[in-house]
């Protein structure tokens, strides 16, 4: 395995300056906070890509369609996971509760399309001492940095083939061990498997996907590589609403359930939103996700699928014998391999042996709400404190999921124009699409779609890139 390349200072600048230009020119941007929309930046970067083992990255793109096939199970098992969000509902009402009761009374209005859509991301650190992947979370709703992720790659391998990581100009690394994740053409190549599903059984017309997105985006560009693939090498083109604005720009057939936007049928809404209490602040956007969940067009994801994703159901995956109850192929060493303990904080056995656990070696641990996005956790000695903070009623809301402990990198982050060397640890995402029958457990389609690499200052317990934590990365296979 190769280290870092050193570089003198003069390299160092010029490697700076190839590849801030490299990135503007070809979209590895973001919008800082408070944009004007012309006004991007250079997204938050590594200099150089991150040493992963080849073992470890093959294994992950190889249980990508297990992990698919799995929660496609758990999803066409209503019964069960409807069970687990009812009782979690009385936890979390704000939220989990909301989406749990709107999904009721979706169905009560009747759901008239059985066919779903998933992009899932499956996020793992690599554990410093067996060396192997464990996962961090499994995400069904809004994954994001499948686009940026290609183009980090890119870029990376850009600055290898030209020279700029030697002081000779010659390629620092073997151009076939910097892999370029295809995730923005796999994300597409999703959204295109459910348009033409849609448009193969429903109508003539030429549909569109909707992209429900959040006001103000600040990660526009990473979207916009999927729907621009998505366009190009299939001619379907995407229209972009907010949440609340949807309910009043879109139309259903009242009698087909046909949904329209812009005088265009929708054959699939798409949410990169809609993850978070607080992007639910009026009645106006619970109202839309119901209205959109009960049109025919195929939700990516469902409410159902976006609740299979809550942390207390990985949780509950950790014991072998419910994953092969959903999936036997999933059952399998690889694939429970990347599992670390997760306790539930309830009144069984299990509960109050984590109970104790959280009080006695709380620097073991990682404390998870019911909440996506970063920024919900407790971490390690904060955990007794929070504990007492909230009545012990309101614990089971939460899952103890011990700690993963990533090697430090010595790789350089570019931010703002300033070069951040404090070391970095990283989390591999794995990205996967599965079109499948929400009622009858169908798949109707089920592929691994493209990795990414996000790393984050060594000090720094989450890894947000739009939050200031972390930044985009890509790997050296080595
Ligand atoms: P969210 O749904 O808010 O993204 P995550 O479960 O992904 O929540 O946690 C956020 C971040 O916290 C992760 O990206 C990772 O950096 C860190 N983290 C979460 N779980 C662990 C863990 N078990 N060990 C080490 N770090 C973790
Ligand atoms: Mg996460």
């Amino acid at each position: 395995m190769k280290n870092f390349p050193t570089l003198s200072e003069k390299n160092q600048s010029n490697l700076i300056h190839e590849l801030t230009q490299y990135s503007l020119a070809n979209g590895l941007i973001i919008y800082p906070p408070d944009f004007k929309e012309y006004q991007p930046n250079l997204a938050p970067v590594t200099l150089f890509p991150t040493p992963y083992p080849s073992k470890e990255f093959e294994k992950s793109i190889l249980i990508a369609t297990q992990f698919n096939s799995l929660y496609g199970s758990i999803v066409s098992e209503k019964k069960w996971l409807m069970e687990i969000i009812k009782d979690l509902s009385v936890f979390d009402s704000d939220f989990t509760g909301k989406l749990y009761s709107t999904h009721l009374e979706a169905e009560k209005q009747g759901i008239p399309q059985p066919v779903s859509l998933g992009l899932f991301r499956s996020d793992y650190m690599l554990d410093n001492i067996s060396n192997e992947i464990k996962q961090v979370e499994f995400n069904t709703v809004s994954v994001s940095f499948g686009g940026l992720s290609t183009k980090v790659g890119q870029l990376h391998s850009f600055l290898n083939n030209y020279g700029l990581y030697t002081s000779s100009g010659a390629p620092y690394y073997k151009s076939d061990d910097l892999p370029v994740s295809d995730s923005a053409n796999g994300l597409a190549d999703g959204l295109h498997q459910a348009v033409t599903y849609y448009e193969s059984k429903h109508t003539d017309a030429k549909t569109i996907v909707l992209f429900v997105i959040q006001p103000n985006e600040r990660n526009a560009f990473d979207q916009r590589a999927v729907e621009y693939s998505l366009y190009q090498r299939y001619g379907i083109p995407s229209k972009r609403v907010t949440l609340p604005e949807a309910t009043s720009k879109v139309k259903v057939d009242p009698t087909t359930k046909k949904l329209y936007f812009d005088g265009s049928e929708v054959s699939v809404v798409y949410y990169r939103s809609a993850y978070g209490p607080q992007e639910y602040d009026c009645q106006e956007a619970w109202d839309c996700r119901l209205v959109l969940e009960t049109t025919l067009a195929i939700k990516c994801p469902s409410l159902v699928v976006q609740l299979s994703g809550a942390k207390k159901i990985q949780q509950l995956l950790t014991d072998s014998a419910t994953v092969s109850r959903f999936s036997p192929d999933a059952a399998n060493e690889d694939l429970l391999s990347t599992f670390v303990k997760i306790y539930p904080l309830d009144d069984s056995e299990s509960g109050a042996y984590a109970k104790k656990l959280a009080f006695e070696q709380p620097h073991l641990f990682v404390l998870k709400p019911q909440r996506e996005g970063g920024g919900n956790n407790v971490y390690k000695e904060d955990i007794p404190s929070f504990l007492k903070s909230i009545p012990e009623a309101e614990w089971a809301g939460f899952i103890l999921m011990e700690l993963i402990n990533p090697s430090i990198n010595k790789n350089l982050i570019l931010r703002n124009g300033e070069i951040i060397d404090e070391g970095v640890i990283s989390e591999l995402g794995v990205f996967g699409t599965l079109l499948f029958n929400e009622e009858t457990g169908e798949v109707l389609h089920n592929a691994a779609a493209g990795h990414l690499l996000r790393s984050k200052t060594a000090s720094s317990n989450e890894g947000g890139v739009a939050a200031g934590f972390g930044c985009v990365d890509s790997l050296y296979i080595h």
